[in-house]
């Protein structure tokens, strides 16, 4: 069996056992909860969120050599799913709310988490998630207006979600060591969110304001907007400033106001 890391899939495994209980804590699976696991690779999170006694354990990993791992050292106690989590509809996996943990490859991390934030059907299956990325890109996820890490992640994971640094993690604690320090995120769905209609007319926009992020918002209004100043007006916007300026909120209403004139 060929066992040697892929490098193409981003594995590189986590061998501290000590990050490895305190990423499992998180979820605080004790009150059975259900919980599904992305690239659960050789199974080191898996076989301490098992200790766990969680209610559903679904795994999914890309893997089929990783699979069959699996499947030999836990058998039938977890429901391996032999899928590439990119193309996998969550929606119909499970009735009850799903803890989800991810130590994925750091670019499909960010991918998977836009995925499911623009999708309704499949955002309506998470309780948390508990989801791994480059330090990086964890600080542009929870980063501030006027930041200059500030930028479409932070506003799209914003606007359903609840955001949390846990911690970060070293290249030590893993083998073999990525070159980057890793962060672990956990989100919480928001109870109340702002109204958009499509959440991916909130991706376009942030595309287009942010594609230019050095300049005065008031190009970007124009290319969306027939009336751009009256738009900034009605929205109170300060059409002189630069993206970076403007709130989450700024941008949930902007979007609004273009999902209004296009119906
Ligand atoms: N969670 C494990 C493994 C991390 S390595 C640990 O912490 O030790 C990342 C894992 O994600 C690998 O097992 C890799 O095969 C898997 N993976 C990569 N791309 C994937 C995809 N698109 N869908 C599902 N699993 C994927």
């Amino acid at each position: 069996m060929e066992t040697r890391p892929k490098k193409s899939l981003g594995q590189n495994f986590l061998l501290d056992k000590n990050i490895i209980k305190s990423i499992v804590n998180i979820g605080n699976i004790k009150s059975n909860k259900s919980i599904l696991e992305i690239g659960p690779g050789t199974g080191s999170l898996t076989e301490f969120i098992l200790k766990e006694k969680p209610k559903n354990f679904f795994v999914i990993e890309k893997d089929y050599n990783l699979v069959k791992l699996l499947f030999n050292k836990f058998n039938n106690k977890i429901n391996i799913l032999n899928e590439d989590i990119l193309n996998f509809n969550l929606s119909t996996l499970s009735k009850e709310k799903l803890i989800v943990y991810g130590n994925l490859p750091y670019n499909i991390s960010t991918q998977i988490l836009t995925k499911w934030i623009t999708n309704n059907n499949e955002f309506e299956t998470f309780k948390q998630l508990i989801l791994m990325f480059q330090k990086e890109v964890a600080n542009r996820i929870i980063a501030k207006t006027d930041s200059k890490d500030y930028g479409r992640l932070s506003i799209i994971s914003n606007w359903r979600l609840d955001v949390k640094k846990e911690f970060d993690i070293s290249p030590n604690c893993f083998f073999p060591k990525p070159k980057v320090v890793s962060t672990l995120l956990s989100f919480t769905p928001k109870k109340k969110y702002f109204n958009i209609t499509d959440p991916r007319n909130l991706e376009k926009i942030t595309k287009i304001f942010f594609n230019q992020r050095r300049k005065m918002i008031k190009n970007p209004l124009r290319q969306l907007f027939k009336n751009p100043y009256m738009v900034a007006k009605k929205l109170n916007l300060d059409i002189d400033l630069r993206p970076q300026n403007l709130s989450p909120l700024d941008y949930f209403k902007i979007t609004k106001q273009y999902e209004d004139l296009i119906d």
